[in-house]
């Protein structure tokens, strides 16, 4: 049962603000056949487009990830991205009457606490692996400090650094651990969004994050620290959001990765970046459906929880504020 495709039991529907528009949008996520992949669709355009979730349909990432194009696109799917790793969900189709994912409270937890209460369905086709054979970097070629980069490795990990030197609060930030479903639902999925309250001023004058509160984001003064009166939800919920957001940028692969990803002040733009550059140089080989054995042998890399009472954290009633 390791290596098969899985998808949601039942649709989950829920509704939120988006954190740009500050619309409230309506967003059903249903299940899907094996080999679906990740399709969104529009409902609130004509002829309600279906919007292909891949590497290949992100053409922004200025502040989220941003999939389709000029026509119909959405953004900010990179929560609900890393949730369907979480849950080791690889099918879905997910309709949606607005432009962008709603926040909620800015990490993956609402969309695992969903999944939990529909429950997963395991589907008869295997899914595939990439398996990494050799170093495959980007660079930021502006910026070189900022690079990301995935090395082969027998265990699946994950290396993030940020530098906010401007902003005390945030700071540098390191972490490693292990690039698996449990370790990001234990370890990543509740790390908040965040931003600069001088940022999101000047957001506001340019008619952005209009739907950003402190419901839905970490908001960090540079003179003043971090503004959310309940603090934070752990001392390295920063440099866990980022890693968060790697995973889900990562997810639109469609596949678990077998290597050592290694991040440096990176961002959507790396990360996208990364997953198309892995697509494009690894040999066909390496890309593959596990055997039965070879399954067994990934065992950290395939194993995904059923429910969440396989977590070791308490995700359910998590402070807010
Ligand atoms: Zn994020």
């Amino acid at each position: 049962m390791l290596n098969f495709q899985r998808t949601l039991k039942r649709s989950v529907s829920f509704s939120g603000v988006g954190v740009h528009s500050g619309s409230v949008i309506s967003v059903e996520i249903r299940p899907a056949s094996a080999n679906t992949g990740f399709v969104f669709q529009r409902t609130d355009l004509p002829n309600k487009p279906y919007i292909k979730a891949d590497v290949n349909s992100v053409f922004d990432t200025t502040l989220a990830t941003r999939i389709g194009s000029l026509e119909a696109s959405v953004s900010t799917i990179e929560h609900l991205m890393a949730a369907f790793f979480g849950f080791g969900i690889d099918n879905a189709i997910i309709s949606i009457n607005n432009s962008e994912m709603p926040i909620l409270d800015g990490s993956s937890v609402p969309f695992l606490t969903l999944f939990d209460e529909v429950g997963i369905e395991v589907l008869k086709e295997p899914r595939k692996v990439v398996v990494i054979e050799k170093v495959i970097e980007v660079v930021d070629e502006k910026n070189p400090s900022r690079f990301i980069r995935v090395e082969p490795s027998k265990k699946p990990l994950i290396s993030y650094v940020i530098d906010f030197a401007g902003a005390a609060a945030i700071g540098r930030q390191s972490i490693s651990m292990n690039y698996t479903a449990k370790a990001f639902c234990e370890e990543f999925s509740f790390a908040r969004t965040f931003c600069l309250k001088e940022d999101i001023d000047y957001m506001h004058s340019r008619g952005l994050a209009k739907g950003g509160s402190m419901e839905n984001a970490i908001v960090v003064s540079k003179t003043e620290g971090v503004m959310n009166r309940q603090g934070l939800r752990n001392d390295q919920e920063f440099v866990k959001h980022k890693t968060l957001d790697c995973i889900g940028d990562l997810h639109m692969l469609g596949m678990p990765i077998l290597g050592h990803v290694i991040a440096h002040k990176a961002g959507h733009d790396l990360h996208n970046k990364l997953a198309r550059a892995i697509l494009a140089e690894v040999s066909c080989r390496s890309i593959f459906v596990p055997s039965a054995k070879e399954a067994a042998r990934l065992k950290a890399l395939l194993s995904f929880p059923k429910s969440l009472s396989e977590i070791e954290r308490n995700l359910i009633g998590l402070a807010i504020g």
